[in-house]
């Protein structure tokens, strides 16, 4: 798999003078993978497919993907300093469980990709790895604008499924386990609809994209019960983003739920500011794409709640404290690249 024009280690290519970080986004169908410089300069990307017929066939695929951005950047293995990796899945240690996706159920991921490639390897759970992305950007916008740059932040990720990170004093927050922000399972309402995970009313089953989807099959039915006409009934199969487009074109229907939405998002954020009382709070994530229809039901809800409560008021009311993650920040790309730069 060697590039032709490949150099050994000692004379490295012209494209990547001090060594190449390698990040990779792993999911369960394909693999994103960046080659950076020293100088924070992207140097190629390429996507692969997955293959997860088997664990092992999986861990392939990871490897796959680092030879394949080396061939596209024209350098070879040696001109690799460090590995970052995101992937789905408890992490802790070098070691991924429970990547169901991927059919790796405990492996030592990052000792096996480190012996693969003789350079450092570290290894996060995918929304980990976004949210230390999301707080460089974070930084970097606050650098722009002469502003100080915030020591803590939380990074909310809605999407297929819900989940935070947590960075504290400019460092990830962990936990005991590596679990530390998994909102997505927090009880909401304990009477609710049973949750992917056994537990009934999760904040997923109402704030998730497939909670989103749920609601709206549930509420076009009762529309349709009533001959209430909707746009919803054109937008089959529902996904979040087909509500979100309804309700950008002012379906009464559509708008309800996004405010429904917005009213548990928001207290989820609230949560999340008690529970770590950081210095700001950013919204990511496939379903937060949808961008203002999305944003302005949890903003406006976010106002009434400090309007009531001071306490509400200290924690979610300043402005600039909640902030929704712009189109083109990259927060994939910057936090597995910072992963590899951590390692190096
Ligand atoms: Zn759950």
């Amino acid at each position: 798999m060697m590039n032709h024009s490949a150099q050994p280690s000692r004379t490295r290519p012209e494209t990547a003078p001090n060594g190449l970080w390698i990040g990779l986004d792993v999911g369960g169908t394909k693999i994103n993978a960046v080659a950076a410089g020293e100088d924070g300069q992207v140097h190629a990307r390429a996507r692969i497919p997955t293959d997860a017929s088997s664990g092992a066939a999986a861990v392939e695929s990871i490897a796959q993907a680092v030879r394949s951005v080396l061939a596209a950047a024209g350098a070879g293995e040696g001109a690799v300093r460090a590995i970052g990796l995101g992937i789905p899945g408890q992490v802790q240690g070098g070691e991924v469980r429970m990547a169901v996706h991927l059919k790796l159920e405990s492996f030592q991921l990052a000792g096996w990709l480190s012996d693969q490639f003789s350079v450092p390897v570290t290894l996060e759970n995918d929304v980990r790895a976004v949210a230390l992305g999301a707080y460089e950007w974070l930084i970097e916008r606050c650098q722009r604008e002469n502003q100080p740059a915030p020591g803590s932040m939380v990074y909310l990720s809605i999407g297929t499924g819900i989940s935070a990170g947590v960075v504290l004093n400019g460092r990830l927050h962990r936990g005991v386990s590596g679990m530390a922000g998994e909102v997505g399972h927090a009880v909401i309402d304990p009477h609710g609809v049973v949750c992917k995970c056994g537990m009934r009313g999760c904040l997923e089953t109402f704030v998730a994209g497939w909670g989103i989807a749920r609601q709206a099959g549930e509420m076009l039915a009762a529309a349709q019960h009533s001959g209430q006409p909707t746009l919803l009934a054109q937008a089959a199969p529902l996904t979040a983003e087909r509500v979100y487009a309804c309700a950008a074109q002012g379906d009464p229907l559509a708008l309800a739920l996004a405010e429904q939405v917005g009213r548990y998002a928001s207290r989820a954020i609230d949560n999340l500011f008690v529970s770590y009382d950081v210095d700001c709070l950013v919204v990511g994530g496939g379903v937060a794409c949808a961008g203002e229809v999305f944003f302005a039901p949890v903003r406006a809800e976010l106002e009434r709640m400090a309007d009531e409560s001071p306490l509400a008021r200290a924690m979610v009311g300043p402005p600039g404290k909640v902030i929704l993650l712009p189109p083109g920040a990259d927060p994939v790309e910057r936090g597995v690249l910072a992963l590899a730069r951590q390692g190096s």
